[in-house]
């Protein structure tokens, strides 16, 4: 808490000052500011420090997406992998116009772009962008971009950059072993293709971690549509002496991996005789708005929900802790905010997994409830989160925070709809709902409200099983 809040100090003493250079420089305001806020809290909160991530959503009548961007300090990096996040944008609109007439009668269309980060050394990290655009009819498709970059150059690293002179033949050629011994896989790879795919090296997509050096290829691209989207991976051992110095030594860096203390949620010590209300917060934990809002709710003693996104929770592991530690109940609301409806079981589970252990690892705290984005499951969803006993919870008051973006909008939404055993939906990514918090804890408070974990208040209600859980309506 106390250096939560020397944190923040620093933080809001270096925004006053980029603010007003900036305010200088180019006589604005709006455009400036989030850019600061998001420049000075990188480097304390972030994993990868200088690597920064936000995932952004939007919800229609057509279509959901979700996208997650990594953003530097360096603008010319930042136009590079926007410039791919764009064209993914520009194709699936494209396709949600033309089939327009199919999606109304059928599933709502989703774009995903998700991430896949490793660190190489304190300014170079590998990350694969991988976009799923679900357009109508039986299946999605994927597309997968990676990305070597060096923070101190401010380049893109090319193949030739990470390996040892005239090696990629050598290559190639351990690439072709790995996908020959996978007997799942050979048998749907065109083998004339695939050699002349791995002679082409200017245009390999290649990605590195501690685990190894892997080639991506796209779905179609080197072998049948049942193949899906194939990665050769080489293990690191085998492509070590491939590998130039720099590269090599940075991943065999091994990096502590402990895990934090576990916490279990707060109760809520209640007087009988006054109202109950649980807070939730989706979409977390983000390094500027979630800090904020721990902050307020510590003035309160309140006790809140955070319904964490596992990729969210994998950047910011110092900001997911502090929101176990501080009492708050944790949830998991997917890795990277699929619309889990559009999906195969099998993904689903995935989705759900892979978010539960990344917030784990950051929190160490298994998530005690679950919430789909966007609200939107099915039977698959309801049939896997009971196989692992965990309650789905939705909502009973939307505050309409992502929407309005706009603190009063917020306060008068929820008080207009509030009732004693509300679950209230609010996103601790926009600022605008951090500024809303004060004066809503304050008044609720005010009117008899104690501010309870959703597990608390499902308890008090008599609730059980996986739910859907709403809470009251007025
Ligand atoms: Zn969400």
């Amino acid at each position: 808490m106390e250096l939560n809040r020397r944190l923040l100090g620093i933080s809001v003493i270096l925004f006053m000052a980029i603010a007003f250079i900036s305010l200088f420089a180019k006589g604005e305001w709006a455009e400036n500011d989030s850019k600061a806020v998001v420049k000075v809290e990188e480097k304390e909160l972030s994993q990868y420090p200088g690597l920064n991530l936000e995932t952004k959503t939007k919800e229609g009548d057509l279509f959901t997406s979700s996208i997650s961007t990594p953003i530097t300090k360096s603008d010319s990096l930042n136009d590079q992998i926007n410039a791919w996040i764009q064209n993914q944008q520009d194709e699936f609109m494209k396709d949600v116009k033309k089939n327009e007439a199919i999606i109304k009668k059928g599933k709502r269309a989703h774009l995903n772009i998700t991430i896949d980060t490793a660190k190489v050394n304190d300014h170079i990290y590998s990350f694969t962008l991988e976009s799923y655009q679900y357009t109508g009819g039986a299946n999605g498709k994927s597309e997968v971009q990676p990305f070597t970059i060096n923070l101190e150059t401010e380049k893109v690293l090319t193949l030739q950059q990470v390996v040892k002179d005239n090696t990629e033949k050598k290559i190639a050629s351990l690439a072709k072993k790995e996908i020959v011994a996978d007997n799942n896989l050979i048998m749907y790879v065109f083998e004339d293709i695939l050699d002349e795919a791995l002679k082409d090296t200017r245009k390999w997509k290649w990605s590195l971690n501690q685990e190894g050096f892997t080639l991506h290829f796209d779905e179609y691209e080197i072998a049948a549509g049942a193949a899906g989207q194939v990665n050769i991976e080489i293990p690191i051992d085998k492509m070590a002496p491939y590998l130039n110095e720099e590269i090599l030594d940075g991943l065999k860096e091994k990096t502590a991996d402990e895990l934090p203390e576990e916490v279990t949620p707060d109760i809520v010590e209640l007087d009988p005789d006054k109202k109950v209300v649980a807070l939730t917060f989706d979409d977390g934990p983000h390094p500027k708005v979630t800090p904020e809002i721990l902050s307020t709710l510590d003035k309160f003693d309140a006790k809140a929900t955070f319904f964490m996104l596992g990729n969210q929770a994998e950047y910011y592991p110092s900001v997911a802790k502090e929101v176990a530690q501080q009492g708050h109940e944790i949830g998991n609301h997917t890795t990277s905010h699929m619309e889990l409806t559009n999906l195969q079981k099998e993904e689903i589970k995935k989705e759900i997994d892979t978010s539960n252990q990344l917030i784990k690892r950051a929190t160490g705290q298994s998530p005690s409830v679950f919430r789909p984005p966007y609200g939107a499951y099915n039977d698959d969803v309801k049939e896997y989160i009971k196989e692992i006993n965990t309650p789905l919870v939705l909502w009973s008051v939307d505050s309409l925070d992502w929407q309005s973006r706009d603190a009063n909008e917020v306060n008068k939404k929820v008080k207009e709809e509030i009732v004693s055993g509300s679950i209230i939906l609010l996103h601790d990514i926009h600022p605008s709902t951090a500024e809303a918090l004060p004066e809503l804890l304050e008044s609720l408070e005010r009117e008899g409200y104690q501010f309870i974990t959703v597990s608390q208040l499902l308890s008090l209600q008599g609730k059980q099983g996986v739910g859907p859980h709403y809470g009251k309506i007025k």
